[in-house]
């Protein structure tokens, strides 16, 4: 026996190596940095909407806040019934209170439901940092399914073919896959027909399709989102949640939608157990808040597209500076990621001790205060030179700002987004850009030399 297994408090052989969300510590080494004010950070690294919380979420709260009763643990009725609602209103689908479970953010809600399905799960690379690691806390295999950056990362049958074959010859057994649209990392939404191909797909291999929609009432306008449960009603569990929506990511809300049928109640059961034993319920008055979230309300539609187009606008305009200068990045439609490549700078790089993903971050981290997630986070490849981008914080006023001017900044810029004439002047925005200028023009001369 190994000496240290003998020490108490040994850890289980797939916790030991089960790293720290890379996205959360990627805050955490910011927040550092920062404090030792030695360079101005353009903080990239770390999605989170933080737009002004709409009044009328804020007010809800207040007066739930004295609901001190455990929830049910599937979520108070009324708003499984409001997320019902939303679903069939925005989705295209009929959906009722009894297929929706509510739990503490839609990352519980994968957890489980890596969980509670049987055989082990394909995953798109790249992909959201999180799915990998719960998939294996959940005793599973993971199989990536590599995509084309040349093909702005889409799935096709082909790849998702390949995938399976290597599954099957690597004695894996997928029959989960999870899909996200719009993207985090890439930022890109499906097409239509993709949605469909990959519904069809699933339902033929006779997968449970995990559809994390977190990010869809997020779409920019040029693409619609659409969900694959319109073409797999019996196999497509949707993921949601109000954390992007609605700035609200440390309320911890988020649900799932299970099919409709004898295997979905049976599903909704079993969540029903595991929430039972880990999260209890989501915090009480939470839930009661949030049914204003997803009760018809024409004040939070509004919210929601303003936030939509606000996002669209500085994550366009950032695009539009990596396309000036030269930085391969697909055409973001919904979110607030960018995911540029600098692939065509690689033998430069190399001259600089860089050669992976995590080497280019820590790269523009330290010569150039640029905060970034690499793409081997994502189950790219380790030599992978993209990065995704976080372009949240675009949109946000001079640092040092206060609380109370901050919220009448963004205020202002929500209220303003769909004018015409809508070009706002923002200092984040030109900060980044300047700097990712003087990043690029840098890596052109040395190439020269
Ligand atoms: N899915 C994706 C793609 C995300 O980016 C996130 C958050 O970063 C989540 C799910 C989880 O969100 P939450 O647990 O706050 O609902």
């Amino acid at each position: 026996m190994n000496e240290d297994t003998k020490i108490p408090l040994h850890l289980e052989e797939t916790i030991q190596h089960l790293p720290f969300s890379a996205t959360l510590a990627m805050n955490e080494l910011i927040a550092e940095k920062e404090k030792s004010g030695k360079q101005k950070i353009l903080h990239m690294g770390f999605g989170e909407a933080a737009l002004p919380l709409h009044p009328l979420l804020k007010n809800a709260l207040v007066e739930s806040a004295a609901y001190t009763k455990y929830a049910p643990v599937l979520g108070l009725p009324e708003l499984r019934q409001a997320i019902a609602g939303f679903l069939s209103r925005t989705r295209k689908i009929t959906v009722n209170a009894n297929q929706i479970v509510v739990g503490p953010g839609s990352k519980s809600m994968l957890y489980a439901l890596f969980r509670i399905f049987e055989g082990d799960a394909l995953i798109p690379a790249p992909s959201w940092v999180s799915y990998a690691p719960a998939v294996r806390m959940a005793g599973k295999k993971v199989v990536y399914v590599q995509t084309d950056s040349k093909d702005n990362h889409r799935l096709t049958t082909e790849n998702l073919n390949k995938a399976l074959k290597k599954a099957k010859e690597e004695g894996a057994d997928p029959r989960i896959l999870i899909i996200n649209s719009p993207h985090c990392p890439v930022g890109v939404m499906f097409e239509p027909v993709d949605v469909k191909m990959i519904a069809e797909w699933a339902k033929k291999h006779n997968m449970a399709l995990i559809s994390d929609e977190i990010y869809a009432e997020l779409a920019f306008g040029w693409r619609k989102h659409v969900s694959p449960a319109v073409y797999y009603p019996e196999g497509t569990i949707i993921t949601g949640g109000i954390s992007k929506t609605l700035s609200a990511g440390g309320w911890r809300l988020g649900y799932a939608c299970l099919p409709d049928t004898p295997a979905g109640k049976k599903a909704i059961k079993a969540m029903q157990a595991i929430g039972s034993e880990i999260w209890a319920s989501a915090a009480s008055p939470i839930q009661k808040a949030a049914v204003v979230a997803f009760a018809p309300n024409a004040s939070i539609d509004h919210y929601l597209h303003q936030a939509a187009l606000l996002f669209g606008y500085t994550t366009t305009k950032m695009y539009q500076i990596f396309k000036d200068l030269g930085v391969p990045c697909p055409r973001p439609a919904g979110g607030f990621y960018l995911y540029p490549d600098f692939a065509p700078w690689r033998p430069v790089l190399l001259k600089r001790g860089v050669r992976t993903g995590k080497e280019l971050s820590q790269y523009l981290l330290d010569d150039w205060g640029i905060a970034s997630v690499p793409a081997p986070e994502f189950g790219e490849d380790p030599h992978t030179l993209r990065i995704r981008l976080s372009t949240n914080k675009l949109c946000e006023p001079e640092k040092g700002t206060s609380a109370k001017k901050r919220e009448e900044f963004l205020w202002n810029l929500l209220h303003t987004v769909e004018n015409k004439d809508f070009n706002p002047d923002l200092p984040v925005l030109k900060f980044a850009q300047e700097r990712w200028t003087k990043v690029i023009l840098n890596l052109n001369e040395k190439t020269k030399q």
